[in-house]
């Protein structure tokens, strides 16, 4: 079917696949495919529905739908267990907030590529909401550069992991002919090299490179804000997904016992923020976006373990959900490869809370409109802008 110029396929998944594999199998499509502009599951039959730009790369999408349906149906994939809930549909829920007024391309521009005025209060207000809460829980205070080294993001596992997310830094010899020949020619493109830097995609990784070595004797708790950088399909892009995004973390390391009951102080009282600033949504368990088929168990694991939780909020009545904050409990995934441990030598665990700030702020202003005057005084006032 032909709509302007961009063609619609549709593959059948119904006799194939469980709902929750076409999902799993939509998510991995959506970094398999370029010059489509939308992959989707239609509600209704299950089809996977995706739109290509023209006709050139109709044969290398599907062979790609087919072989990644085929690995999809060997994959057991759990569904997420619902472990806090306040929804869009409860008595006291009202929305849109009355006098609530949002033009997104005013303090919030839809691309990111700017924020004015109010959005930027707004940053900064939660940004100090969370970092007086991690005062509160003794954090220490860290600022980390944007770029990491590639040699960190390997120890963690990242770059086999997640290579999809990947935004590496490339750099230009210091060598003056290559210099020259830009000059002339101005052909940089053919000039590069990769350096040993990525653009970080999470706060947290510094943190194990900064403690790499070192024997704890007591729990450690660090928190951070940092601009992270994922390379989203650019179709996705825009309001809640973006490439650069402000991150803030609160990473703690510790004995088990210590990790998993911080990490559960982080539940409660997030969810008691997010309730109070009127907010409807839930907390469930979830895993990382793993993409190769052979990481599927890792997926399983994280979902059965309760390694992961996600605080996913609902915008727009329901009609839009996503995640905001993330609370994750990795045990020595990643101390042991950074030699992080106790006395007795043996590694530490660790976990770390992730805030998605900009996902904050537009949930905000979706539901309170960007007039500061117009939010309910007891909201105001604990944004502490009124
Ligand atoms: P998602 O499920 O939305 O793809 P994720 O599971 O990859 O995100 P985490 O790795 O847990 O996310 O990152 C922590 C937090 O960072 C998320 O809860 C979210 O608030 C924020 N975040 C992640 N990716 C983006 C993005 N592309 N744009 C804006 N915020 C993001
Ligand atoms: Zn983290
Ligand atoms: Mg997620």
């Amino acid at each position: 079917m032909k709509g302007g110029r961009t063609l619609t396929f549709r593959y059948h998944t119904s006799d194939k696949l469980t709902n929750l594999q076409a999902q799993s199998l939509v998510s991995k499509l959506t970094y398999s495919l370029e010059g489509i502009s939308a992959c989707y599951l239609d509600g209704e039959n299950q089809d996977i529905v995706i739109h290509a730009n023209d006709d050139s790369n109709r044969s290398q999408i599907e062979d790609t739908v087919l072989l990644l349906m085929e690995q999809e149906r060997t994959i057991r994939t759990l569904k997420s267990r619902v472990i806090r809930n306040v929804s869009t549909n409860d008595d006291n829920y009202k929305s849109p907030f009355p006098g609530a007024s949002y033009h997104p391309d005013w303090s919030f521009a839809s691309d990111g590529s700017v924020r004015r005025d109010f959005a930027v209060m707004l940053y900064q207000s939660i940004d100090g909401i969370l970092s007086n809460l991690a005062m509160e829980r003794h954090a220490k205070y860290r600022k980390y550069p944007s770029m990491i080294p590639l040699k960190t993001l390997d120890k963690c596992g990242y770059v086999t992991t997640f290579p999809q997310n990947i935004y590496l830094v490339s750099e230009i010899p210091h060598q003056s002919d290559i210099l020259q020949k830009i000059k002339k020619t101005g052909d940089v493109e053919s000039n590069l090299r990769q350096s040993q830097y990525a653009l970080s995609p999470a706060v947290c990784f510094h943190c194990y490179e900064e403690l790499a070595g070192q024997t704890l004797e007591h729990p450690v708790i660090l928190t951070a804000l940092g601009t992270c950088y994922r390379h989203e399909a650019t179709w996705r892009l825009g309001n809640q997904r973006l490439n650069e995004f402000s991150m803030r973390e609160v990473v703690l390391i510790g004995t088990p016992d210590f990790v998993e009951s911080e990490r559960n102080w982080w539940v409660d009282c997030i969810w008691k923020l997010f309730g109070d600033l009127g907010l409807t949504g839930r907390i469930e368990t979830a895993n990382d976006p793993f993409y190769f088929s052979d990481d599927a168990a890792k997926a399983q694991h994280q979902q059965m373990a309760n390694m992961k939780y996600e605080l996913v909020v609902e915008v727009d009545g329901g009609t839009q959900t996503f995640s905001i904050a993330s609370f994750n409990n990795i045990r020595e995934a990643l101390c042991k490869p950074f030699r992080i441990t106790d006395a007795a030598d043996k590694p530490l665990h660790s976990g770390c809370i992730a805030f998605g700030i900009d996902r904050w702020v537009f949930s905000l202003l979706k539901k309170y409109g960007e007039d500061p005057g117009k939010w309910q005084p007891h909201i105001a006032e604990m944004m502490r802008f009124s």
